[in-house]
């Protein structure tokens, strides 16, 4: 296999019936099968290479889900109808009641509701860490952890994980290393710096249109195949199926997410440059001064640069929102949740994406009332995108 993960998304022969340059798209809910016993043996998981029903595999989902593998050189993976599908059936796929997670504390705001609200239903118990802090994660394992939770850069402090770090703790206490990469596709290979399972909202970077919600799970070829299990897999029997005709749309556009990438980096990077220069507080991985930028650097693909998002820190909530207002009406991109879109979106992250952690929880995170998160796009003229940023804090006298 290749490095580069685009090189071997490249390198992968998918071809549609009828040497369709493009997968052929399923359309079929069910597949025939010419005798009974193939049948029975693609129940058992004894037959290779067919499909029985389109809620455990079918060709499209299949042929996205082996980019996804290659993309981040797993030996398998499978595909969901959400990212949040895929982080739930990735845990409940590991866990049982009675477990516990050790997790990040900042991580998407669903995701902290996820392990903080829902699975204490199931007697899954989470207890939350600065994941910077090693020790801390350390301490927090108990004979029962069975996950250690994070993201690659977290949402939306951008807090940098130390994944090989991170790795060598799970692997000591036995325990599997759960890492979504959703931040940093193809900057950061998680699973080739020690993470077990990798999981994506491919809603954001990876698909890059804003037109679906998908999500992914990559992993070693045993776990996946224990989600599909037709008699106990998680994944077969919650049914989060991601329907085909998106994953043709997904795999077809992953095929420029390097190109996309780049240039999400390279306008991030001049932008927080740019608002730094101003006074602004900006938070950015890519500045030598971001406390994570030179773990970050000694973890990524260089050429993929820092990563498509910054925060910056307006105080207050009502100034964030004036400045988001004053951005929209400029032109300068969306008042939106959710990133990685080629238009600029912005959102004030404790009013929206993390409105599901406690106020309290996020002032301890050190997490501003007044922090925007800016998704940059792909703007062809990112020097507008800031003089149309700057013209609003002027005119609201924010400088
Ligand atoms: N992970 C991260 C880092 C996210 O930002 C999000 C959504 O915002 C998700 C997971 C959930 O993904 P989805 O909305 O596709 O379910």
């Amino acid at each position: 296999m290749k490095k580069d993960p685009a090189t071997r998304i490249q390198m992968l022969e998918q071809f549609g019936e009828f040497g369709g340059v493009n997968p052929s798209v399923t359309d079929s809910a069910t597949y025939t099968f010419m005798q009974a016993k193939t049948m029975l043996e693609t129940f058992t998981g004894e037959a290779e290479g067919c499909f029985l029903y389109s809620r455990h595999w079918n060709p499209s989902n299949k042929f996205l889900a082996d980019a996804i593998a290659a993309m981040e050189d797993t030996e398998a993976a499978w595909v969901t109808a959400s990212g949040m599908s895929a982080i739930s059936n990735a845990i409940m796929g590991i866990c049982k009641a009675d477990d516990h997670i050790v997790s990040s504390v900042t991580t998407y705001g669903g995701t902290f509701a996820l392990l903080n609200n829902y699975l204490p239903k199931f007697n899954i118990e989470t207890t939350f860490v600065n994941i910077t802090d090693l020790d801390a994660v350390e301490k927090a394992i108990r004979p029962n952890t069975k996950i250690l939770y994070t993201e690659s850069v977290t949402n939306p402090l951008l807090q940098i994980s130390d994944i090989p770090r991170l790795a060598e703790i799970a692997k000591k206490h036995g325990i599997k290393l759960m890492v979504d990469n959703t931040f940093t596709p193809m900057i950061i290979e998680p699973a080739k710096l020690g993470a077990d399972v990798v999981v994506y909202s491919l809603t954001k970077f990876v698909n890059g249109k804003n037109d679906c919600v998908a999500g992914a799970i990559a992993a070693d070829a045993e776990f996946i195949s224990s989600l599909i299990d037709v008699n106990d897999g998680t994944s077969m029997l919650l049914g989060p199926v991601l329907d085909p005709m998106r994953s043709s749309q997904i795999l077809k556009n992953m095929h420029t997410l390097h190109i996309r990438m780049k240039q999400h980096s390279e306008n991030a990077s001049y932008l927080a440059a740019k608002l730094d220069e101003l006074g602004l507080k900006v938070v950015y991985p890519g500045f030598d001064t971001h406390p994570g930028h030179e773990l970050m650097s000694s973890m990524m693909n260089e050429k993929y640069g820092y990563g498509g998002m910054l925060t910056i820190d307006m105080e207050t909530s009502e100034r964030a929102a004036k400045l988001m207002e004053c951005m929209e009406e400029k032109g300068a991109g969306y008042l939106a949740v959710s990133l990685g879109y080629f238009k600029t979106l912005f959102s004030n992250s404790g009013k929206s994406t993390s409105s599901e952690v406690p106020e309290e929880t996020q002032k301890e995170m050190g997490m501003s009332e007044g922090l925007i998160r800016f998704s940059v796009g792909l703007d062809n003229e990112i020097e507008n995108t800031f003089e149309m940023i700057k013209a609003c804090l002027e005119e609201l006298k924010f400088l």
